[in-house]
């Protein structure tokens, strides 16, 4: 997702209460920059926030990160961030592939992928979210016990997912290739912009639970 280039979006960003600047200084640190040993739980490609500021909002004991590259995207979350105030939801723009310079060892208990880019050639397989060389670094970040969740519409990137994230050493623990008609793994499910917008033209929604 690309908007426009909108006009000051660097700016707010640099400005917002809401944004981490020098995501680096906190590494090894987070849970003292939140002031809590609550889990936290990250966003790759969290868009305009709908999704991770609902969970923020229904979980105060959870600690949010939204990571987003696009300033003008993020700019949306931050602007429902001002209005909600939440004290346990920040973003950071930043490229995915930075996540070890930021974040230490086991010090990430979930990480939610939605709706990611699919990138379809396959001289860019490298660079889906749920290709094995990003899998090894969620493998860095994540505590022992930790988990990946992954939802798409895509058909051909989640097929590959389902082959490449077993092939980097993961076990499936949860697939559904329909999630709104599965109960089970559809119950306290949050919608994000694009499942929204998918779903409405009739696409069904995959969804993969990974651990190690
Ligand atoms: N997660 C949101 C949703 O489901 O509505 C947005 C989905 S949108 C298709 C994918 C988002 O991920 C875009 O905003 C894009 O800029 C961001 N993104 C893709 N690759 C990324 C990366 N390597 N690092 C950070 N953000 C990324």
């Amino acid at each position: 997702m690309r908007l426009r280039n909108i006009k000051g979006a660097r700016e707010a960003m640099i400005s917002s209460p809401y944004t981490v600047n020098e995501p680096a200084a906190n590494k090894g640190k987070w849970a003292e920059f939140f002031g809590n040993s609550n889990p936290i739980r990250l966003e790759i490609g969290t868009g305009k926030g709908q999704f991770i500021t609902a969970l923020a909002e229904q979980n105060p004991a959870i600690n949010y990160i939204g990571i987003e590259k696009y300033s003008s995207v993020l700019l949306r979350a931050l602007q429902k961030q001002e209005v909600l105030q939440l004290p346990n939801l920040i973003f950071i723009r930043m490229e995915a592939e930075e996540i070890e310079d930021i974040f230490a060892q086991g010090e990430i208990d979930r990480i939610y992928l939605n709706f990611s880019d699919p990138w379809p050639k396959d001289r860019h397989a490298h660079r889906r979210l749920t290709s094995g060389k990003f899998f090894s670094r969620y493998d860095k970040i994540l505590k022992k016990d930790g988990v990946v969740e992954f939802k798409t519409d895509n058909v051909d990137l989640f097929a590959f997912s389902l082959e490449e994230i077993p092939a980097a050493g993961w076990t499936l623990d949860k697939v559904t290739h329909d999630l709104h008609n599965d109960a089970a793994m559809n119950e306290g499910n949050i919608m994000t912009e694009y499942e929204e917008r998918f779903s409405a033209q009739g696409n069904a929604i995959c969804k993969l639970i990974a651990s190690r």
